[in-house]
Parts: C-alpha cells; structure tokens; sequence
C-alpha cells in the first residue's frame, strides 16, 4: 500500500464541502427569496432599486419603509434581522411587459456578465471531479489484484512478471517423471549452444506446452530447464493477463515480450495458460473482446518471435483440451510435454528428494509409504513430508519417524478424499480388472493397435486408468475387420468387469460411447452392413475416423430406417461382446495376470505385458487362478 491509497473517501467530501461553502459565501445567505407576485406588488410600489438581471433570476434592494404593506409580516422581519441593504432575489417568469415596468418605476436595472469560470466550476468540473473521484475509488478497490499500479500504470506489468536470474533448480530435484525430464533435455542444450544448433540451420521449438494435473511438477520442471541451462526464468500466471479491460491484457504480453527480448537468452513460463488461450468462445462471460485481444496479442507475438534470439515460451496446463487450436500450430507451441501423476517407483524417487534435508528415523520405510500413496502427485508427497516433519518437530523428536508419516498420510489421505483425488481398494480393484481387460483382449486381436502401457494411476478427472495402443503406422484407410477388433477392445473392460465381479462400474461409459460411434458409422457411413446395404446416411462430415463430434443435422431418412440403423448398431455390439466374453474366459489367466500386477505395480509396460502373456499360455490355467486371483475378488465380495 503506497500513499495514494489514502486518497479515499475523505478527500471527495472535503471537496464537496469547500463547494457548499463556496456558494454559500457568494452572497445567498442576506437575500430574501421572493415570489413573482411579490416582486411585481413591491415593483408597482416603487419599492424595488437596482435590480440585476442574470438568466432566469432578478437580484435587487428593496427600500426598507413601507414594505409591510406588501410584504408579510415574516418576510419583512427576516429582512430586518439580517439587516444591512435589504437584498432579495426572485426567479423570473416569462414576462414581455417587465422591462416597461421597470423604466416605468425608473428603476436602475441591467445584467452582468456572468463569471464563467466559476460558474463553469461549480456547474459541471465540480460534479464531473465528484464523479471521477468515485469512479476512481471503485476501480481501486476491484483492481484490488492489479498491484499498486492502479490506472496509470495499467500495461506494464511490472509487478507481476517475475524474474529469477538463477532458479537454482537442477533437474536432480525433479524426480519420478523421467520421460517428460528426457523430452526437456534438448530445450536444455540449445539454450546451452544455441551457436551450434544455429551453425546446422536446426530448427528450435518455440513453445512448450507442459500438460499434467496440478500439483505433478510442471513448474518445478520448467525452473529445471532454466536451472539447468543456466538462463533467466520470467514467469507469470495466464490469468493475470485476463483485466476487465480491453486491450490491458494485449498490453502486458507485449510488455512480456519485450522484457523477454532484453533478457535473452531466457525461458519465459506462462502458467495456467487455460485462462489466457482458452479456446474463442468458450465459458465465456463478459469481456469477451479483451479475452481475443489478449489471445491475438499472443500469437502475433509468438509469430514474430525469433528462436535464434534464445528465447523459449514454456507453458503449463492442466486442460489442455480448452486450448484455442490457434495456440498449438506449428511455430507456437508445438512441442507438448506430458506429465502423469508418479506411479509407484516415482513416488519412492520424489520422496526420496524430499526427504534429504530431513532427519529419518531408522524406521521409516520410504517404498512402503510409495505403496500407500497411490494417486498422489509430486506435490501431494512434499506436503506428506512437510506434515511429518512439523509433526515430529511439534513432539520434539530427534528424528521423524514412520508413525509421524502415518498420521500425516492419514490427514492428507482424509483431505484428498474430499476432493475424490484417491481411489479406495474396491475401486482399484474393478478398475485394474477394466483396463487388464482391454489389454487382454487387444492382445488376443490380430487387426488392432499394440498396447504400449497399461496403468491405473489417475489421470485427470475422468479417467481412472488407461490402455495405451500405438498405432505401428500411419492409417488411411480401416477394414472392416480392423474396426470389429477395435470396438472387441473397447468392450473389454466393460466385460472384464462382468466375467470377473458379476458387477458393472460406470467406468466405462467413454468406452461404450466410442464403440457405439464405431458401429454406427460402420453402418451409416461406410456400408459395411449387410441389413442396410450400401447406403449412407446421415450425411455429415466425418473425421477422420471419429476424431470429433459433428454437427447435428436433420434426418434424411425414414422412421423404419432408423430402426433398422439402430437394430444393425445393437446387432454388432451384441455379437462384439459375446466374441468379447469367450476370448476373456479362455485368457482368464492372463487377465488376472495382468490385474494383479497393474495392482502391484500400477504400470505395466510393454514388455512386462509380453512376459506376462507368455507366462500364462504356459501355466495351466487353474493353479494360477486359484492362487492369484482370488483374494482380490474374493474380499471385493465381502
Ligand atoms: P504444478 O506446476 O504442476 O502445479 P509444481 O511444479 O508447482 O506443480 O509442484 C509443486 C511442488 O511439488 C514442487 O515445488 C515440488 O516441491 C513438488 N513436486 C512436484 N512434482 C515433483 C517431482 N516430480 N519431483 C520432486 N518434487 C516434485
Ligand atoms: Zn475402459
């Protein structure tokens, strides 16, 4: 809070004060107000002298004899007790015949020019300065955020971008995330040489978008690629560029870039960018013009940047799918960098960082805290140790120990559950069971992607695990085989589910959708049914294979037909899920292979997924069973 703050309320009151008083003092308070009517009577009687006439209003003495008999008794009185000259004041009316009268009483009348200034003053600067100051006031209080700048000092946004020449972070403190860490190295070494990637004409990427929920470390990754090039890093939140003005928000990237310019070879680090580059349109509410000021802004200047300089925008998000597409062409940010939550020998990793400048207790089992924390994000586990070192300390313990975890894992298991950030072990359970499923079951088909990682670690909201397939090439066209396998593969989950629960969870609605959408274009689109024939309906754009939702359009065909498309979409779900159904029950082992160790170990790899493929068409199917399998069933029935 700086000086002008205390410019408030006050001053504007003092300032209407002084206005009163002004106008007081210049003269009013020795006139006596008169009717018209008055006026005249006093005019005929000759009482009235040296009257002034200024717009609308006649001023002038009355002489003091006799004026009892046409005033009333009250008005006289109030004349003689302010004494002196015996002013009055009486607003005109439209009156032609007044100036006759008066030369005809032989008056002394005539009009002054009026003071402009003053009356300028009081009649419009006066309320206009009122008017401003509480304006003013009001923008003060809701740009509570703005800093202390205030309105002049909008667009510069000076106290908001900040600077860390030596971030002092080092890619050793980022632990658990090697992939995205990997990915990063290069952005490390052309800030480091941009000489020799400039001598082979490489070309650099200009923007990296990091993609991961909140709390996994993208931050703290993009301070490591500073650290570790040995760069300035500016950073500034997306949503500080968002004003209710327009044209505020395009001033501050401009002045961001700028300040880039003079720092490079820096990394500037736009977090949340959601807010500043969601897409045109979106949730929008009120400023929308400033928001595509502020987005335009961005472009152009990502556009009119030059690598070479050693400048490279970083940027975080955790949904990303909001984005303006505009944001992720090529020449912006191209570059995407996932992060996921830590799977279980991350989490040992990061804990281990944490814990470094921590005195342990000998009995403090960091693998096993890993096990018991699965979903937690980087930051969630520097909150665990934070808690159980403040507990520890609170007890006055030597060192922290494993029960001091324990009760701080307990709070902080309590805290996330509140916001349905963990899973409890009945839930894992059905959701290794799902995803094991899919994996199975695309293993099992000889026309569908490989499967490259299977996991359960949460990932975002909606998604609870995931079966990752890589496409082994680029496609253009699919067989009608290769989408049966695809839509095999999406039922699997939902079937895993019924052949090992007897039970269906709501996990896999985005499965049944796409299958759904499959199947219908398998009818709708490409011919491939043999009730429908070769016809196409519904005749709207596609994607390229599903990628988007199209358009809603009128029907252009008959209520049979639509049930016949309906039949014919339920038909080959039908026949999908009892294909489905045997290839699981003859691979159930596999399946509860699979299930346990994603369980174990939240993460199966591609390699981990052959061995245990292998493993199971050797075993014979009952001892495996028998012995895997059924504790996690069993206790899930309780
Ligand atoms: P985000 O930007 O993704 O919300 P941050 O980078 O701000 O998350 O992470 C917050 C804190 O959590 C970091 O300062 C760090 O202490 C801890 N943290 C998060 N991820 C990791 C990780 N992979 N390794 C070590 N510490 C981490
Ligand atoms: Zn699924």
């Amino acid at each position: 809070m700086d000086k002008k703050q205390t410019f408030s309320l006050w001053y504007v009151l003092a300032a209407v004060v002084v206005l009163l008083l002004i106008q007081d003092l210049s003269g009013n308070r020795h006139t006596q107000t008169l009717s018209y009517s008055e006026f005249k009577q006093a005019l005929a009687a000759g009482q009235v002298s040296d009257v002034v006439i200024t717009d609308g209003m006649a001023t002038g003495k009355l002489k003091a004899d006799g004026l009892d008999r046409i005033l009333p008794r009250e008005k006289v009185e109030a004349l003689e007790r302010v004494g002196g000259e015996h002013a009055f004041a009486t607003v005109l009316l439209d009156d032609p015949g007044l100036v006759a009268q008066l030369d005809a009483a032989k008056v002394r009348y005539g009009t002054v020019r009026q003071s402009r200034w003053l009356g300028a003053l009081l009649s419009w600067v006066a309320p206009a300065l009122v008017f401003f100051g509480i304006w003013w006031l009001l923008m003060k209080r809701m740009g509570g955020g703005m800093g202390h700048g205030g309105l002049m000092e909008i667009g510069k946004s000076k106290a908001k971008v900040y600077l860390q020449t030596d971030t002092g972070v080092s890619f050793k403190d980022v632990a658990g995330i090697d992939e995205a860490r990997e990915e990063l190295m290069e952005v490390v070494e052309f800030l480091k040489n941009p000489d020799r990637y400039r001598r082979l004409g490489g070309k650099i990427p200009k923007g990296v978008l990091i993609v991961g929920a909140p709390g996994t470390g993208k931050t703290l990754l993009a301070k490591a690629v500073a650290g570790e090039a040995g760069v300035p890093f500016l950073s500034l939140s997306g949503s500080e560029f968002v004003e209710m003005f327009v044209g505020v928000g395009a001033a501050r990237v401009r002045d961001l870039f700028e300040q880039a310019a003079a720092k490079a070879p820096c990394i500037v680090f736009i977090d949340e960018l959601d807010a500043l580059g969601k897409a045109r349109g979106v949730g929008m509410t009120g400023s929308h013009e400033e928001h595509e000021q502020t987005l335009n802004q961005l472009l152009v200047e990502m556009d009119g940047f030059d690598t070479n300089r050693g400048v490279i925008i970083m940027a975080a998000t955790n949904r990303p799918e909001i984005l303006d597409q505009a944001l992720l062409r090529p020449g912006r940010f191209d570059r995407h960098v996932a992060i996921d939550r830590p799977d279980l020998n991350g989490r040992r990793q990061i804990l281990e960082v944490h814990v470094k400048q921590v005195t342990l207790a000998a009995d403090v089992d960091l693998a096993a805290l890993a096990a018991r924390t699965p979903g937690f994000a980087g930051a969630d586990l520097a909150n665990l140790v934070n808690e159980a070192t403040l507990r520890a300390a609170k007890h006055d313990k030597p060192a922290v120990g494993m029960t001091d975890f324990d009760e701080a894992l307990d709070r902080i298991v309590a805290g996330l559950e509140k916001k349905n950030r963990v899973m409890n072990p009945t839930e894992r359970k059905f959701v290794a069971f799902h995803e094991a499923g899919h994996a199975v079951v695309a293993e099992m088909r000889k026309n569908t992607d490989r499967v490259s990682k299977v996991s359960i670690i949460p990932r975002g909201i909606a998604a609870l695990g995931y079966t990752q397939q890589s496409p082994t090439e680029d496609r253009y066209l699919m067989r009608r085989s290769e989408l049966l396998d695809r839509i095999d593969v999406l039922l699997g989950g939902r079937v895993a589910e019924m052949l090992v629960f007897g039970d269906m969870s709501t996990g896999a609605e985005n499965d049944l959708q796409r299958a759904t959408d499959l199947a219908r274009h398998m009818v709708t689109h490409y011919g491939m049914s043999d009730a429908l024939g070769l016809a196409t309906f519904d005749r709207r754009p596609t994607s390229a294979f599903l990628a988007g939702p199209a358009p809603a359009q009128p029907r252009d065909y008959s209520e049979r037909t639509a049930e016949a498309i309906d039949a014919e979409v339920r038909r080959i779900l039908d026949e999908a899920r009892e294909r489905v159904a045997q290839t699981l029950t003859a691979q159930r082992t596999a399946l509860d292979r699979v299930a346990q160790v994603l369980l174990e170990r939240e993460v199966v790899d591609r390699a981990t997924l052959d061995e245990l493929m292998a493993e199971s068409a050797q075993a014979p199917a009952e001892r495996i069973a028998a012995s895997v399998a059924s504790p996690a069933v069993q206790d899930l029935h309780q």
